[in-house]
């Protein structure tokens, strides 16, 4: 039986595990999926916004994967100081890192880090539940919201602050993030791209529902589409580019429909400096006009903008964080591979391996990983013959308990979803998650 170590339960760790027990030749694997949180599924879980249903019911499918008899969830388990990767060695034929990109890119300008300038990935966390976010971290007394970035997750968060907090009422959004949007006090938002419309990064099925809010108007500045060539001849751009130019330009002849919030479509606006208000918190964001290169780019112009802002989310991209004992390449913030094999020196390091976003960089979407995840197991497999002759630990369960460590399997977790479900019914709503280590520890505990 090969054994084998996954780290992270998101969808490429998982996607990974199934990959490795469904083969259909070579030795019997047998597949620990391991996670620092007490809880599954990663970005689907703690990434995906609470209204995006349809996206998150993907739990259904990636629980079934964690019930395969040869497959074992073990959460709580952190690869740090307590456990390192040459520890995981020794109790595994092979580890797999399915780690994800866990921190955030910065922007580079000053005022970045006044009181009130978030990073986006805090503020998914917080309506998402991560138990490593304060549940009453984000006030919303703010009037105008700057979101930087035109991706899709800059998408999503644009959405749930212009949402209100009634249509999110049935979804598993934490209790305290719901009475606390409820209570907002937003506006307007404005997402703010630094290039032109054709090339923003997300998708027309994420950008076309922000035009089917309840309560919220788009406002699209028809000035700013004509500064991009390519909104003049679509014709000659990538298909979702151009359906993307499409939609906003369906919206710049929309008069404003009178709801009570605003999202205002910007672009060519280069973020240059956030700047204090009275109070020392941020105030307004000041932007440089940019226009096309001509190569793809922009370059900056003598114009610019102030957008006045009391809060701002930067939205600029995920970052992959180094796993200490593992190579790392700070340029493109991940590990090192060939094919999913860890190259250390530039050579394959024996038994360790890579998938997902710490592998190629944070993008595509959930699907994207499956691919990915099956040419790493692939690679593995190949391997297996030398990786069999590797000693390990006889149980790795006992060897992680004895490097301090208190698993939470899978009972745990179906603890937490029961708990889950409890507090919903308390709340006369339906399953809302548990926003807290503690909480959700000690629903864990409750598993015989
Ligand atoms: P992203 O798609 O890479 O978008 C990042 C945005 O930040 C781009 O508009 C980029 O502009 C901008 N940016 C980067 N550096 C900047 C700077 N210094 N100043 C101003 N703007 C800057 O990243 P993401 O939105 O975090 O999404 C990550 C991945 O998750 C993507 O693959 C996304 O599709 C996926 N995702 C999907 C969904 C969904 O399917 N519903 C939801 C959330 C996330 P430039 O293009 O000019 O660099």
């Amino acid at each position: 039986m090969l054994r084998v170590a996954v780290v992270g339960s998101g969808p490429s760790g998982v996607y990974t595990a199934e990959a490795l027990v469904g083969q259909r030749t070579g030795p019997e694997v047998a597949v620990d999926v391991l996670d620092r949180l007490p809880c599954p599924y990663g970005l689907v879980r703690y990434g995906v916004a609470p209204d995006h249903e349809k996206i998150k019911s993907l739990q259904g499918a990636l629980r079934k994967v964690l019930e395969h008899p040869r497959i074992r969830f073990l959460g709580n388990v952190e690869v740090g100081p307590a456990l390192t990767p040459a520890d995981l060695l020794g109790m595994y034929h092979a580890v797999v890192y399915c780690v994800g990109a866990a921190t955030d890119r910065r922007l580079g300008v000053p005022g970045e880090d006044l009181p009130g300038s978030y990073s986006a990935t805090r503020f998914v966390s917080w309506y998402s539940a991560h138990p490593d976010e304060p549940p009453d971290g984000f006030a919303l007394q703010a009037r105008s919201a700057v979101v930087i970035g035109v991706g899709n997750v800059a998408v999503d968060v644009a959405r749930v602050l212009a949402r209100g907090a009634e249509e999110l009422r049935h979804t598993d959004v934490p209790d305290a993030a719901l009475r606390s949007l409820a209570a907002s006090e937003v506006r307007d938002v404005h997402m703010v791209g630094r290039r032109g419309p054709s090339q923003a990064k997300f998708t027309t099925k994420e950008l076309r529902e922000l035009g089917a809010l309840a309560d919220a108007d788009v406002v699209v500045h028809e000035e700013e589409l004509a500064l991009d060539p390519a909104y003049a001849d679509p014709g000659g751009l990538p298909a979702a580019a151009r359906r993307n130019v499409e939609v906003l330009r369906g919206w710049a002849d929309r008069p404003p429909g009178g709801r009570s919030r605003r999202i205002h479509l910007r672009f060519f606006l280069r973020p240059a400096e956030l700047t204090a208000g009275p109070d020392g918190r941020v105030g307004a964001a000041r932007f440089v006009r940019t226009a096309p290169d001509g190569r793809g780019g922009v370059m900056d112009t003598a114009g610019g903008e102030e957008i006045g802002a009391q809060l701002v989310l930067r939205s600029v991209g995920y970052r992959g964080v180094p796993i200490p004992g593992l190579p790392f390449d700070p340029v493109r913030a991940v590990v090192p591979n060939e094919a999913g094999r860890v190259l250390q020196d530039a050579a394959a390091s024996p038994g360790e391996y890579v998938a997902g976003w710490i592998k190629r960089g944070p993008t595509g979407v959930i699907g994207t990983n499956r691919p990915c995840a099956k040419e790493t197991a692939a690679a593995l497999l190949a391997d297996a013959p030398a990786l069999l002759s590797r000693p390990v630990a006889d149980d790795p369960l006992t060897a992680l308990r004895a490097a301090g460590l208190r698993p939470v399997a899978w009972p745990g977790w179906l603890a937490i979803e029961a708990a889950e479900a409890a507090l919903g019914h308390s709340l006369d709503r339906g399953t809302v998650k548990i926003p807290d280590w503690a909480g959700l520890l000690a629903a864990a505990r409750t598993a015989v």
